[in-house]
């Protein structure tokens, strides 16, 4: 028999917040990058822990789908993954998008993880103790942020064979400004991607994340590293919503004209109204600064946040919804198929990208489509 505290734990789960995560979309938001970019490889990146959604069972079904490499953005997401999908993973390349950190690169060399090398003292560790071992290098094209700068790679090139030494696979650069089509940004970095590749022996290349990827065929090289748009994060047919972020409602309650509701007393009623308390709250990824403005759903109605979100709760208005769909127990949708990630972000006053790496640990991963 399981003991008592795991069954309660297991219960308690099931019965709170969730996030639902459709491991079909996933995979067919995959193949949408496939045809997309049909001459370059489609490398998902599961860095923190696939955004949120659970890096071991997005990699095991897209490892099943065919993706054959993936970049997780540290040593310890590398070996984690490693730990978890063992022989599964050992013919796919996984790379590392920060590289080694000091004192690192022996024990990447030794998991067979490949470091994207960022800087002129990654590359000189690698050397060192990687004996031959594969990595990539980062061309910075005008993100400074990571990657070598035009000095730096004048300073690679200037020792005659620039690869003496280190088994370069793959040459990456990162766009700033991927999801501005218009940007003229875009291009100067195209252009400058080019004329560093020129300069470095002929070695597999690639530029774009999700958005650079429909930039056009001049941006995709020989591999695309997308992971916001597998994960819905692109609206519009093709892509899938991937997943769907959920909590049951509490109770139901009454409340007349001119009562306030949560803390701060900010939400005055103008009217009697119909509340539902739900559970969840920003411990859980629902943000408190969508308090203002923000909007849950209730079987595909779309009803406004009342009050502040708490830690645990959040209270909605249903005063327009059948007191039927709105019992202690049914499921209220923060973000999925009414209420889109780019609308929960912007009322939050963020990006997509945050509303999923902040989804909290309490929340349920539950998961629908083929595992493997
Ligand atoms: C996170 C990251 C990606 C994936 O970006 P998306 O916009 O989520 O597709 C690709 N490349 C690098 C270097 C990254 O840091």
């Amino acid at each position: 028999m399981e003991p008592l505290s795991d069954r309660t734990t297991s219960l308690g789960a099931a019965q709170g917040p969730r996030l639902a995560i459709d491991l079909d979309a996933i995979a067919a938001n995959w193949r949408t990058f496939r045809t997309i970019a049909p001459a370059a490889r489609v490398a998902p990146v599961v860095k923190a822990d696939a955004y949120g959604l659970g890096a071991v069972p997005v990699t095991r079904r897209l490892l099943a789908e065919g993706a054959d490499c993936f970049f997780v953005a540290t040593l310890g997401e590398g070996l984690s993954l490693q730990r978890a999908l063992g022989a599964q993973l050992r013919k796919a390349s996984l790379y590392v998008l920060n590289g080694p950190m000091p004192g690192e690169a022996a024990a990447m060399a030794e998991a067979g993880l490949k470091p994207v090398l960022n800087s002129l003292e990654q590359w000189a560790d690698w050397k060192r103790v990687s004996g031959g071992a594969p990595c990539a290098l980062h061309i910075d094209t005008g993100m400074n942020r990571l990657g070598l700068g035009p000095g730096a790679l004048d300073a690679l090139c200037a020792a005659g064979d620039p690869f003496a030494g280190v088994a370069v696979d793959l040459i990456v650069s990162h766009l700033a400004c991927g999801d501005e089509a218009d940007a003229a940004m875009n291009g100067e970095q195209l252009q400058r991607f080019t004329a560093a590749l020129d300069r470095l022996p002929q070695t597999p290349a690639s530029l774009a994340a999700s958005a650079g990827a429909l930039l056009g065929s001049s941006y995709h090289f020989d591999l695309v590293r997308p992971g916001i748009g597998l994960y819905g994060g692109l609206e519009g047919s093709p892509f899938r919503v991937a997943a769907r972020l959920l909590a049951p409602i509490v109770q139901v309650r009454r409340v007349d004209k001119g009562m306030t509701v949560g803390y701060g007393a900010t939400y005055r009623l103008g009217g009697t109204r119909r509340l539902a308390t739900v559970a969840a709250g920003y411990a859980d990824g629902v943000m408190r600064s969508s308090s203002k403005g923000g909007r849950a759903a209730v079987e595909g109605v779309a009803v406004p946040l009342a009050g502040r979100v708490s830690m645990d709760l959040v209270t909605i208005d249903v005063t327009e919804l059948p007191e039927a769909a709105t019992q202690p127990g049914r499921l209220v949708e923060f973000f999925g198929d009414t209420i889109a990630l780019n609308e929960a972000a912007a009322s939050a006053g963020t990006i997509h990208y945050e509303i999923l790496t902040r989804i909290g640990t309490r929340v349920a991963r539950t998961y629908q489509g083929r595992a493997q």
